[in-house]
């Protein structure tokens, strides 16, 4: 089934009676080698979808793990018609897996999570409150935030300040996965890289509202965080694309030309300077520093306006490209029939 039809089917559950209506929920879960949290997440989250009392789906994305999680999510969803498992040829990292979720989700409203239990189920609740008052993007705010310090919590620190200077969207906590959203307005957000945080800033964009609420964070109990340093400086290379392709910035033959400019101009100055020195002054300029700081600045220069003349090239790509998908299935688990 295409996207158009999943999503026109969702538009219209009365266009074929033999499918149950759609949710009004659907959670979405990426999940990458996670066997001891299945049980407590699967059981917590129904427990707090139940007590909220509105029709949900929950949408396990298994991002290729390698340890027993899809066994133990395929002898839950085949017990559970609530629960949806869409298995990924690979592991093809969290944005993906969440981008995979969305394609698959018929609920109103989506709720993210992470599937460690570090995200609080009970926390739902507060994310539709908001929603119901009108907002179309819920972030949550992880007040206390149980992480390490120096790899978790200060890379974070300094991403939310990069983010909410570069964005329009003002939170404090972009890098937290429980969020909700209103998913038309998904529909129109295109995910790659680590862009999952910046959902919140790509969808106000096409006009969503966003508010953010307090939430619980627990310490992970099982396993190890899949993610390392590493993960910040993709976080940060990502900052700059969605600068540039989100409209935030002028376009990149602007930057990095505008800064080429003013190097190289410089370069040039200096370079003017020495000939001056050279031919009417008629001193020797061939061991002076500001000779290479000259042709250091004037090649940088260049380099900078070739990078900016790239990046357009680059983006127009991009652009022409867009349709290429992120993720590949293997396998759907699911009692509904549509999937
Ligand atoms: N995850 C995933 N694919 C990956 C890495 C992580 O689906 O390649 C999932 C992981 O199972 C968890 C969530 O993304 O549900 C967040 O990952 P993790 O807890 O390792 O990140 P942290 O909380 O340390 O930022
Ligand atoms: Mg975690």
């Amino acid at each position: 089934m295409t996207d158009s039809t999943r999503q026109a089917q969702a538009e219209d559950p009365a266009a074929d009676l033999t499918r149950p209506p759609a949710p009004a929920i659907s959670v979405v879960i990426p999940l990458y080698n996670e066997e001891e949290s299945i049980p407590h997440l699967y059981e917590a989250l129904t427990q707090a979808l139940r007590d909220y009392g509105k029709s949900y789906e929950i949408i396990i994305v298994d991002d290729g793990s390698r340890d027993r999680s899809f066994e133990l999510l395929r002898e839950l969803a085949e017990k559970d018609p609530a629960l949806k498992v869409i298995r990924l040829r690979r592991n093809f990292g969290q944005t993906a897996a969440f981008s995979a979720g969305f394609d698959y989700a018929l609920g109103e409203v989506i709720i993210t999570m992470d599937a460690d239990l570090q995200n609080d189920p009970r926390d739902i609740p507060l994310l539709m409150a908001k929603i119901e008052e009108g907002y179309d993007i819920v972030s949550g705010w992880r007040k206390n935030r149980q992480d390490r310090f120096w790899d978790r919590k200060l890379p974070s620190m300094i991403a939310n300040r990069l983010i909410s200077n570069v964005t329009d969207v003002r939170l404090h906590d972009y890098g937290c996965s429980l969020k909700a959203y209103r998913r038309d307005l998904l529909q129109h957000v295109r995910l790659y890289g680590e862009l999952h945080r910046f959902i919140p800033a790509l969808a106000s964009q096409v006009g969503g509202t966003v508010a953010e609420v307090p939430v619980n964070h627990h310490a992970r109990q099982f396993g190890k965080s899949k993610y390392g340093l590493s993960r910040a400086v993709r976080v940060a290379l990502d900052l700059i694309t969605v600068w540039f392709l989100g409209g935030y910035a002028t376009r990149p033959i602007h930057v990095f030309g505008s800064i080429g400019l003013v190097l190289g101009g410089f370069g040039f100055l200096i370079g003017l300077y020495l000939s001056y020195v050279k031919l009417f002054l008629g001193q020797n300029i061939g061991g002076r520093p500001m000779l290479l700081l000259a042709v250091l600045l004037v090649v940088i220069g260049v380099q900078l306006i070739t990078m900016g003349l790239l990046g357009e090239l680059i983006i127009r790509t991009y652009h022409e490209s867009q349709n290429k998908p992120i993720y590949f299935v293997r396998e759907v688990v699911s009692q509904d029939s549509y999937h």
